[in-house]
């Protein structure tokens, strides 16, 4: 079955649905593109009852032939057990009709419309027995198949209240019209009598079962606005939580997560992981000169140009706070590391952002630590993070706009410490 889908504009869809399901109008008919949503939904779930339906149907419609195959032959002319051998005709065509038509596409995509004139034609043919069986042995059993076939057409076939009832007036003036134009003797309150009093209560079953359906509807589809709702949220809710709001770049948190993830991997698979932290030099400076807002837009500008440097989809580049960024770079060897280093240099220095009061040079620089590590079983990722940081001062202690590679002390240095 298919479940009713969202639609374009939600908001005005949402207005609609929770106004209509507080109020429970005693009809109500959706706007257009919902209407239509839920006709294709019908259809769809049709073919649900009608797959459920079709044995008791059939089974139906064998002793509806049975009875009158052992029955009439003796209590009836020839000529009028042959009319009633024509009613099974209809009947077991729009039966064949319902259970196979609903088959094939075209007929399932234009289900109602192609049914509409087999149940015209159904209704008619029935309705012509009864004005014909009048006073006859089969009066009744022409009535009970008009009931069973005004259930089928309205509970089977699942037409909507509206074209239900002008089914039901057309038929039944086109079957008086026809019975008047052959000359058959019309008991006009027998007719009225059953057809009327069958109609009102099978289009009233039908209207009501309709109103429930279309209430269920909007039901499920303020459900699927919400989940989609809340889908949505979701995804901002984590793109909040893992994007530094400044930058756009992923936050110390990103960072956190994948370091301590690819350490793991690093780890089991013994391979080299790089990290390289950045710090822009003279921010202070900046600040005092440009003001904070100058402040933010140099922050931005050198976000982007250290993640534009990155190459492998495993790098990440993040702000790790203030003016400071890191560079994770899984399965990076030193040389590899050095390189990467060298490049995000001159990635911020060719955006050439004018930095008057840096000691070093005319526009925004920075200073990396860089280090290598291939984890050991035991060792803490803060170990390499303290190692990039003593690079990283190292690079602001020789002079800033650099990356210095970090070397573990001698042992005897080590042991002298
Ligand atoms: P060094 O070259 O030694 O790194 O000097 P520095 O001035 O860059 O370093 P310091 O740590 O003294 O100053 C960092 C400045 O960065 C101070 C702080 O106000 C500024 N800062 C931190 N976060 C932000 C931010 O989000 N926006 C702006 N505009 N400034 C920030
Ligand atoms: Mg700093
Ligand atoms: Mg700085």
């Amino acid at each position: 079955m298919t479940t009713p889908s969202a639609a374009p504009d939600r908001a005005a869809d949402l207005d609609y649905i929770r106004e209509t399901l507080a109020a429970r109008p005693l009809f109500c008919h959706f706007p257009r593109h919902l209407e239509k949503n839920f006709l294709e939904t019908r259809v769809e779930s049709s073919g649900f009852y009608i797959q459920t339906g079709q044995w008791p149907l059939l089974f139906m419609f064998s002793v509806i032939v049975a009875v009158a195959w052992i029955y009439f032959p003796a209590l009836l002319s020839v000529q009028d057990y042959l009319q009633l051998k024509f009613i099974e005709i209809p009947l077991g065509v729009t039966i064949l009709f319902i259970i196979f038509g609903h088959r094939i596409p075209v007929v399932r995509r234009h289900f109602h419309r192609v049914m509409f004139p087999v149940a015209l034609f159904q209704l008619i043919t029935i309705q012509l027995h009864i004005l014909i069986s009048a006073g006859n042995g089969y009066f009744l059993y022409s009535i009970l198949n008009l009931l069973i076939c005004m259930l089928l057409i309205a509970l089977g076939l699942r037409f909507t209240f509206k074209v239900l009832l002008a089914l039901y007036m057309t038929a039944g003036v086109a079957a008086l019209a026809l019975g008047a134009a052959i000359r058959l003797p019309l008991d006009m309150l027998a007719f009225g009598y059953y057809y009327g009093i069958f109609g009102a209560v099978v289009s009233a079953l039908a209207g009501i079962a309709e109103r429930q359906e279309r209430f269920a509807f909007l039901q499920e589809l303020l459900v699927n606005y919400q989940s989609e709702e809340l889908t949505r949220l979701n995804r901002q809710l984590d793109r909040i939580a893992h994007q530094d709001a400044l930058t756009g770049i992923p936050n110390r948190r990103s960072f956190d997560l994948a370091a301590e993830r690819e350490w793991e991997i690093a780890l089991r698979e013994q391979q080299p992981l790089s990290l390289l932290l950045l710090d822009v030099d003279f921010f202070k400076r900046y600040n005092d000169t440009y003001g904070h807002e100058g402040g933010d837009h140099c922050l931005q500008a050198v976000a982007r140009a250290i993640h534009d440097t990155l190459l492998r989809p495993a790098d990440l580049a993040a702000r790790y706070g203030g003016e400071e960024f890191v560079l994770l770079l899984p399965g990076a060897d030193a040389t590899g590391a050095a390189e990467v280093a060298e490049r995000v240099l001159q990635a911020v220095d060719a955006r050439r952002i004018t930095h008057a009061s840096s000691s070093v040079a005319p526009h925004v620089t920075v200073s990396i630590g860089v280090t290598t590590v291939t984890p050991t079983p035991g060792q803490p990722l803060q170990e390499a993070l303290r190692q990039a940081d003593t690079a990283l001062y190292q690079a602001k202690e020789q002079g800033r706009h650099q990356y210095r590679v970090f070397r573990a002390p001698p042992p005897e240095e080590a042991l002298e410490g």
